[in-house]
């Protein structure tokens, strides 16, 4: 592997390059999302200023190219997934609204009185709220796997949890509060054996390290195109296509139709059957711009950022009253922490004060704050274009912190 050149990579990234509040800006809260390449912002203005039409249909030469690049984004989408079919790929806004469309969609046709829900005390709000209001629509009943003290899902309960009335196991790949890789197909093998369908919300695993659906074994997963390098407004969600076809439309109007008739509609096979009405065309085109862009650089990338981890996990352990939550031994670059004395929102600010952007507060994981008996906690989220020198500069405006604060 060639050695990872970060100053090189840097110079593909404009906004790090700049400064915040005098200082230069220490972008380390890339959980939330992820700053843009050049390729990808060169590549929405070409599309704009050269390309723009809208897809199918049309006849003329600018709408034939610009559904031609949509339909080459989706391919480059599951080369990204590690998939050989791209119709299973359908392009929604996002995570959320792919978990949305499942919870709906599929919810509808799958779930009955009875029925359970098995999700994991990590997750997120996106992959907690739509199961629970599908749950609330079919009478089923939403079960959660708990966490370790150290922020791993006990794998020992998830299996005792599945059951016949296990009708879908929803759970990260990645958790987006405390960094950990769960062990995801090891967990599908077990939903899947107990006759559970599986969504995996792939949003915070994306970034950090190849995916291979087709090896996880799971039904569905979703991943969001702005953590991930892309635009905003576009994201992904995958499921297995003959699942796909079965599941009645979440959304109806144009594109996703076969023939309108007053006397009845029917409609398209996935994935225009889920994209109904003008799809955000450029979001597409620009996530692919940033999945070529990605794809080559995916495992030096990866061995960077675990550097990272080390480091910083080393170096925070120096801060007086720091503790950290979440230590698995598994985990992508993203440190919890608490500072004693201070509360995270203080935390963060002052750290804006010097140019270093984190995160803070629940991180839309209130349930697994409160597992750990915290209202919050500061966030460091790293990427690949993230250096020593930055978790040198996080560390030190951390030991100001608590000077200010003890
Ligand atoms: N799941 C996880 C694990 C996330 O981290 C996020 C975003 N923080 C989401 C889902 C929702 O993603 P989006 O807001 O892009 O739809």
């Amino acid at each position: 592997m060639p050695a990872f050149d970060v100053a090189a990579v840097r110079r593909d990234f404009p906004i790090l390059g700049t400064s915040v509040r005098g200082r230069p800006l220490v972008y380390l809260d890339n959980a939330a999302t992820s700053q843009k390449p050049l390729a990808v912002i060169r590549r929405l203005e070409r599309y704009y200023a050269q390309e723009n039409a809208n897809v199918h249909r049309g006849v003329h030469l600018l709408s034939e190219q610009a559904t031609a690049a949509y339909e080459s984004a989706r391919g480059t989408v599951a080369a990204f997934l590690g998939l050989k079919d791209a119709r299973g790929c359908v392009f929604v806004r996002g995570a959320t609204e792919g978990i949305n469309l499942v919870a709906e969609s599929w919810g509808r046709a799958h779930l009955r009185a009875g029925d359970e829900i098995l999700l994991t005390h990590l997750e997120h709000h996106a992959n907690i709220v739509p199961w629970q209001v599908a749950a609330e629509r079919a009478g089923a009943r939403v079960v959660v796997a708990p966490v370790t003290p150290r922020g791993e899902v006990d794998l020992p309960a998830f299996r005792s949890l599945l059951s016949p009335r296990t009708r879908i196991a929803a759970f990260s790949h990645v958790s987006n509060a405390l960094g950990t890789v769960n062990p995801a197909a090891e967990m599908t093998r077990l939903a899947k054996a107990a006759g559970a369908a599986v969504l995996i919300d792939g949003c915070q695993a994306a970034a950090h390290f190849k995916v291979d659906v087709p090896a996880l074994g799971c039904d569905f997963y979703v991943f969001s195109g702005h953590k991930t390098f892309g635009p905003t407004g576009i994201g992904v969600l995958w499921g297995r296509p003959e699942l796909l076809d079965a599941m009645p439309p979440y959304q109806s109007g144009g594109d996703m139709i076969r023939k309108v008739d007053f006397a009845g509609t029917t409609f398209r096979e996935a994935p225009e059957r889920f994209e109904a009405g003008t799809p955000d065309i450029s979001g597409a085109i620009g996530l692919a711009a940033a999945l070529d862009y990605f794809m080559p650089l995916q495992a030096a990338a990866h061995a960077h950022e675990q550097e990272l981890l080390a480091a910083a996990t080393e170096r925070l352990k120096g801060v007086k009253g720091l503790t950290i939550v979440g230590q698995a031994p598994e985990k992508v670059a993203v440190l919890s922490f608490t500072l004693e004395g201070a509360h995270p929102h203080d935390v963060g600010t002052l750290l804006d004060a010097d140019g270093v952007a984190i995160r803070t507060g629940h991180h839309c994981c209130m349930p697994l704050m409160k597992s750990f008996g915290l209202a919050g906690t500061a966030r460091a989220s790293f990427a690949f274009y993230n250096t020593l020198e930055e978790v040198e500069v996080l560390a030190r405006s951390l030991e100001r912190v608590r000077k200010m604060t003890a």
